[in-house]
């Protein structure tokens, strides 16, 4: 072999171990490309940093023992970050007792009190970096920093979750209802770009002091998300015979929206915006009432929050999807069954033809002919695996899966498990 021939050989051979090695990992990222999967989780939470009743260490191991993958803890314009302490008199009542409860579950060892457990004056409430590593695990359980931003116009409630965010934000004000949810909104994207990493911002319970309107959503950009679903009891999901419900409205930003408006669409959520962890009843907002189901690859902030922002959720209030499908001509959904119970799903959307009837959005009133025309039942199905076909004729469809159960401790009396599916457009042909 001359010396040519031997340069040549090792040449080949550097070639064909370099091909063999890009196959072979091509071969492992393909075997070890996670599949996505369902992670569950709750945005809106509150603890004794703002107005909660309990310690935020207390809360989380409520979720992470009660099936939960993933929690924000959302205070009231502040973020479980600094030295705070609280105080509370040595004469029983919530704070007493809750503080009993935390010692008996996390120690002396842990709990920090300033007068020593005699006296129990004042007690630090941990921030999130240090409690946080008490309960995060890969693939297990993900704690994301939130910050409900409570805002107003005049007394009129304004409240966005802002899921993942990096620094506080103060609440922003604004000339309307509509200025003050976008001058919000617009912050949270302000520090997105700054920081570089996804925050996801949502509207919380429209209904809530009857303070936004389908028209004050609908006109508001960069805004993808809002509570279908609340369940703390003061929020009026359900809306009265004067004001329509979440439910309603959801339908109502979506046909305005995907017709002559921004053509964003709007998803929904389920959170239990939870205040109360002592007494489990109707008339306070407890955990484990409404959360999110999300499917995706990691659970990472990045990751929950990317999916969801492809609409790769669901709402629930018990409700377990397994599957949902949405091809070029059916939304195909397959339920989880469960001994005893059955399963009415609804598709409900707008239709082209009756986009054409409707009265102008600036000037309708609630209750106006409007309502029976957006947001129409399309179809209603029985079972745990459904399908819809598509008539070409649907401006959205999106799916509501009811099941024959009652819901434990409800938000409302007689209230069945729910799931709310994401809406599809439907692009004309
Ligand atoms: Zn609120
Ligand atoms: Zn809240």
């Amino acid at each position: 072999m001359n010396r040519f021939s031997s340069v040549l050989n090792i040449i080949l051979l550097s070639i064909l171990f370099i091909y063999l090695n890009i196959s072979s990992a091509a071969e492992i990222s393909e075997q070890t490309k996670p599949d996505s999967q369902w992670w569950k989780g709750n945005l809106h939470t509150h603890s004794f940093w703002s107005d909660g009743n309990d310690f935020p260490e207390m809360i989380v191991s409520w979720y992470a023992e009660n099936g939960y993958n993933f929690l924000a803890l959302s205070d009231h314009n502040i973020l479980s970050v600094g030295d705070k302490w609280i105080e509370f008199p040595n004469r029983g009542g919530i704070i007493e007792n809750a503080y009993q409860k935390y010692l008996a579950k996390f120690g002396l060892d842990w709990v920090e009190t300033e007068d020593g457990i005699e006296s129990g004056q004042k007690v630090r409430l941990k921030p999130l970096n240090e409690f946080r590593s008490l309960f995060e695990s890969p693939g297990r359980f993900l704690l994301m920093q939130s910050e409900e931003i409570t805002a107003q116009f005049i007394n009129i409630p304004v409240h966005l979750n802002a899921t993942n965010l990096y620094r506080f934000i103060a609440p922003k004000s604004g000339k309307s209802v509509r200025e003050v949810i976008q001058n919000n909104v617009d912050a949270v994207y302000q520090q997105r770009q700054e920081i570089g990493r996804p925050i996801l911002v949502h509207v919380n319970h429209p209904n809530f002091g009857w303070a936004l309107t389908a028209k004050d959503i609908a006109l508001v950009k960069n805004e993808k998300f809002f509570e279908v679903y609340n369940g703390h009891p003061a929020v009026r999901n359900y809306g009265d015979q004067d004001h329509i419900s979440t439910e309603k409205m959801w339908d109502q930003i979506l046909t305005h929206r995907l017709t002559n408006g921004t053509g964003e669409i709007i998803y929904g959520i389920a959170t239990d915006d939870a205040h109360n962890y002592h007494q489990y009843q109707m008339n306070k907002s407890n955990p484990g009432r409404g959360w999110v189901m999300v499917k995706a690859t990691h659970l990472s902030a990045e990751s929950i929050i990317k999916a969801m922002e492809n609409g790769n959720f669901y709402a629930s209030t018990g409700v377990k999807v397994k599957s949902i499908e949405i091809g070029q001509t059916s939304y195909r959904i397959e339920i989880a069954p469960e001994d005893g119970t059955t399963f009415t799903t609804q598709f409900v959307g707008t239709t082209k033809k009756d986009i054409l009837n409707l009265e102008d959005f600036d000037s309708q009133k609630e209750n106006s002919k409007n309502d029976s025309l957006i947001g129409k039942v399309l179809a209603v199905k029985q079972g745990v695996k459904v399908q819809y076909d598509f008539n070409g004729d649907e401006l959205y469809v999106r799916a509501k899966v009811i099941s024959s159960k009652k819901k434990k401790n409800p938000y409302s009396e007689n209230e069945l498990e729910t799931a709310w599916l994401q809406p599809i457009e439907l692009l004309s042909k």
